[in-house]
């Protein structure tokens, strides 16, 4: 699996670090989504997924 972040769409609002740190930071200038692991394993999958969901922007998507 595999994350893809659509920083276009982005907005910001932090909820994908809040879900899981490991695999989410945010730019220091805009706030703006970076993926520290792209391609989470394990329980990490699960995680990724949750925070797909509760992106308010639907900023990322997951690639099988
Ligand atoms: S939750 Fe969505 S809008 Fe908020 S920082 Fe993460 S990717 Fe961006």
């Amino acid at each position: 699996m595999r994350i893809i972040a659509d920083t276009g769409r982005c907005v910001g609002a932090g909820q994908c670090v809040l879900t899981e740190p490991a695999l989410f930071d945010q730019s220091e200038n805009d706030g703006t989504i970076i993926v520290l692991n792209e391609k989470p394993e394990g329980e990490l999958v699960e995680k990724a997924r949750e925070a797909a969901r509760v992106c308010p922007s639907q900023a990322l998507s997951l690639e099988a």
